[in-house]
């Protein structure tokens, strides 16, 4: 498996919290098109296992990292987060596919899979975020941590921005418009249309 190239893109989408990265690529690719991470966070509700994650122990995910299966691993906001080698050569057999990861979880996998590998940061200022949680998150310890969050994330950007195949979306439009942004952007890079 190792060195293999893709068969079609694999697009790594990033950005603050409160960006709206996860609603817009969910709007933008079919369901089946998403990689499922491996997670230690606890499922919350609404999720499914084995379609928003795979969620595992933490004695299930070092099995996963002793076992050579993932092909990147990080520690984000107290919980451990991997994608499965064998999942991303799947999902990009027959077309492009995506997931939503930590900077270093993209830097990892670029690595190993080189430029199919098409990093996407989703760029929205912190007025915007704190506006988006004051309308969703009452409670103002956990509004703190976000904000503290996001001036960690943000730097992030200057970092996608030096990858010469790497895309920045302005998030603080309307969601519409941010869809619009990131449908061209796949549409341009991946020549088999991803709602086809
Ligand atoms: P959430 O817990 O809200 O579902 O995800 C939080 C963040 O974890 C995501 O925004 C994304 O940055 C990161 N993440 C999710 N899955 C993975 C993964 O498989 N690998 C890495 N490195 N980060 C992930």
């Amino acid at each position: 498996m190792d060195n293999q190239p893709l068969k079609h893109h694999f697009f790594v989408i990033m950005g603050p919290s409160g960006s709206g990265k996860t609603k817009v690529t969910e709007a933008v690719f079919p369901s089946e098109y998403k990689v499922v991470s491996h997670t230690t966070r606890k499922i919350r509700e609404g999720e499914r296992d084995h379609v928003d994650y795979y969620f595992e122990t933490p004695e299930e995910f070092e099995k996963l990292i002793q076992n050579d299966a993932l092909v990147e691993y990080d520690f984000y906001h107290g919980n451990y987060y991997g994608v499965g080698k064998a999942a991303i050569f799947e999902k990009t057999n027959d077309h492009c596919a995506y997931d939503v990861l930590t900077f270093k979880g993209f830097q990892q996998i670029e690595q190993f899979f080189g430029s199919k590998v098409i990093p996407i940061y989703f760029d929205v200022s912190k007025d915007k975020v704190v506006s988006r949680l004051n309308i969703r998150e009452s409670n103002p310890v956990t509004i703190e941590q976000r904000l503290k969050l996001y001036d960690e994330e943000i730097l992030v950007k200057n970092q996608v921005s030096s990858y010469p195949n790497s895309f920045i979306i302005n998030a603080n439009d309307d969601f519409e418009q941010v869809v619009a942004s990131l449908r061209q952007i796949v549409e341009c890079i991946d020549s088999i249309h991803c709602r086809e």
